[in-house]
């Protein structure tokens, strides 16, 4: 495949989808949709209004009241949504495509989310649309009690650009299958492929103005749904700054219920037992570096024994020197730019201010490419554990390492930052595994006793902590999350 030469190609058609059909913002500013890897224009983008979110919310509002979809039997549902997961194989390479354009991520990364996560995810919400089950019980003889979930109503669904094809369909997919009608905005570094599984699901049999996708800026689209009175429930992924403020404007609105995946710091804990120290080399790399660090889930706070670090650390900068940053849209790229010139600023400061507050480049990468949003990946050694660099986010490249000598300085070096989304820990020692298991304050612990294959860990529900976010978005309870529930009582005979 001659990605260049399709991208080349590609018409954009970036702008919102209502109703069943794309029409022109009501907004007359736009801004620049830029590509990271050369940082030039691919078109123009319209900001985005309060009315575009007016008129996406009365379509998905008078959707949802018809009934056509919040009242069609769930297994039905079910099975249009299956019917979304071939069509989105089917149109892997052109989603795939979009993203790597708009975004960075290598074209094989993100043909592995659109072939691969994207699918999977939205089957495992299809497959269980019909299993959301209320209880019942009889309180007197002759009368009784039951309790049923509905859907919400209208969900707002605010998404990030690290995985854009898989942050819509995480969105959309849980919210539809529990029978709500959606509008979605995606990032405005990359709405192209959300708007592409709208047209998508128009053709797999949802009805018009169940799934809007309205693409603009977060402080005039985002805002807007954020503090919409006609929004039941409002889901966002990003950072934690901006969960805060949808806390606010929801406060300030109709107190619509949140569901929040925010920021992480997650650990790479690692004892001394270990058999295989290349297996827990290559996983950290893969963890810290994949997709740029990009991920929110990145483990990008080495904890590792004292006893093993220097023999780790070099094994792990070995491994990190031969991710060198590469054109994205070549297949054998593994490392491709940040996403934007923001992004790139945003990382390159954080690493400028972790040198200057004195830690420590075991290795701080060059750049052979000229132009493009490339940083190459940083790791330091010899960090302080109040440095910004171990405490906060970075969104990019940089991973820390901090020795340790106890299990307690272990799990105390875990638990302190303020986030708590993952975290893996690496001992063959069980009991310690399951200590530092319930130890650690994370939405997902994975314990690792050797270097067997990853564990699919995101497909079990899990509830982020502390200001990484709440409320659970995977799996059936993902699906309650989106309904709410209400009782019945029979009284009388
Ligand atoms: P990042 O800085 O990594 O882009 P953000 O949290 O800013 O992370 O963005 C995640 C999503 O939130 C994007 O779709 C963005 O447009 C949106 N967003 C940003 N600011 C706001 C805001 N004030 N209100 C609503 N949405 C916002």
């Amino acid at each position: 495949m001659n990605w260049r030469e399709a991208a080349n190609n590609i018409r954009w058609q970036i702008q919102p989808l209502i109703d069943g059909r794309y029409r022109p913002s009501t907004a007359s500013e736009f801004f620049d949709n830029v590509t990271p890897a050369t940082e030039t224009t691919l078109c123009r983008i319209a900001k985005g209004s309060a009315e575009d979110i007016e008129i996406a919310v009365r379509a998905a509002r008078r959707r949802f009241d018809d009934g056509c979809w919040s009242q069609m039997g769930p297994s039905a549902r079910g099975a249009i949504l299956m019917r979304l997961a071939d069509l989105i194989v089917e149109h892997r390479m052109e989603l795939a495509l979009l993203d790597c354009v708009e975004m960075g991520k290598p074209i094989q990364s993100a043909l592995h989310d659109t072939e691969h996560l994207a699918p999977f995810l939205l089957r495992s919400w299809a497959g269980c649309a019909d299993q959301l089950l209320g209880e019942s019980v009889a309180l007197t003889p002759g009368t009784m009690a039951f309790n049923t979930y509905e859907p919400r109503g209208v969900v707002g669904a605010i998404t990030p650009w690290n995985f854009p094809t898989v942050n819509a369909v995480i969105k959309f997919a849980p919210a539809l299958a529990a029978g709500n009608t959606v509008v979605l905005k995606p990032s405005e570094l990359a709405s192209s492929s959300a708007l592409r599984l709208a047209e998508l699901a128009l053709e797999a049999g949802i009805p018009e103005g169940v799934l809007n996708v309205v693409p603009g800026l977060g402080a005039t689209v985002g805002t807007a749904l954020a503090v919409h009175r006609g929004v039941d429930l409002l889901s966002f992924t990003g950072s934690t700054a901006t969960g805060r403020k949808l806390l606010e404007f929801s406060g300030k609105s109709n107190g619509k219920p949140l569901l929040l995946e925010c920021g992480g710091k997650s650990p790479q804990v690692v004892f001394d037992d270990v058999d295989n120290l290349d297996r827990v080399a290559e996983a950290t790399v893969r963890s810290a570096f994949s997709n740029q660090g990009q991920v929110c889930s990145a483990h990008t706070r080495l904890l590792v024994h004292h006893g093993i670090k220097d023999l780790l650390l070099e094994k792990v900068v070995r491994l990190t020197r031969e991710l060198q940053p590469r054109d994205p849209l070549e297949d054998t790229t593994t490392f491709g730019p940040l996403a934007s010139p923001l992004q790139r600023d945003r990382v390159k400061s954080c690493i400028e201010e972790a040198l200057d507050a004195g830690a420590n480049a075991v290795l701080h990468g060059s750049i052979q490419l000229t132009g493009g949003c490339f940083v190459a990946p940083t790791i330091f050694d010899r960090v302080d554990a109040r440095m910004s660099v171990v405490q906060e986010e970075v969104f990019g490249p940089v991973l820390c390492v901090q020795p340790f000598g106890t299990e307690e300085e272990a799990i105390a070096l875990a638990n302190d930052t303020q986030y708590g989304l993952a975290a893996t820990v690496w001992t063959r020692d069980m009991g310690r595994g399951k200590r530092l298991a319930r130890a650690i304050k994370a939405g997902g612990v994975v314990i690792r006793t050797s270097g067997g294959e990853e564990p699919p860990g995101h497909m079990l529900s899990h509830e982020p902590q502390k200001a990484s976010g709440f409320g659970v978005e995977i799996g059936l309870r993902g699906l309650a999350s989106y309904s709410t529930l209400k009782s019945v009582s029979w009284i009388g005979a």
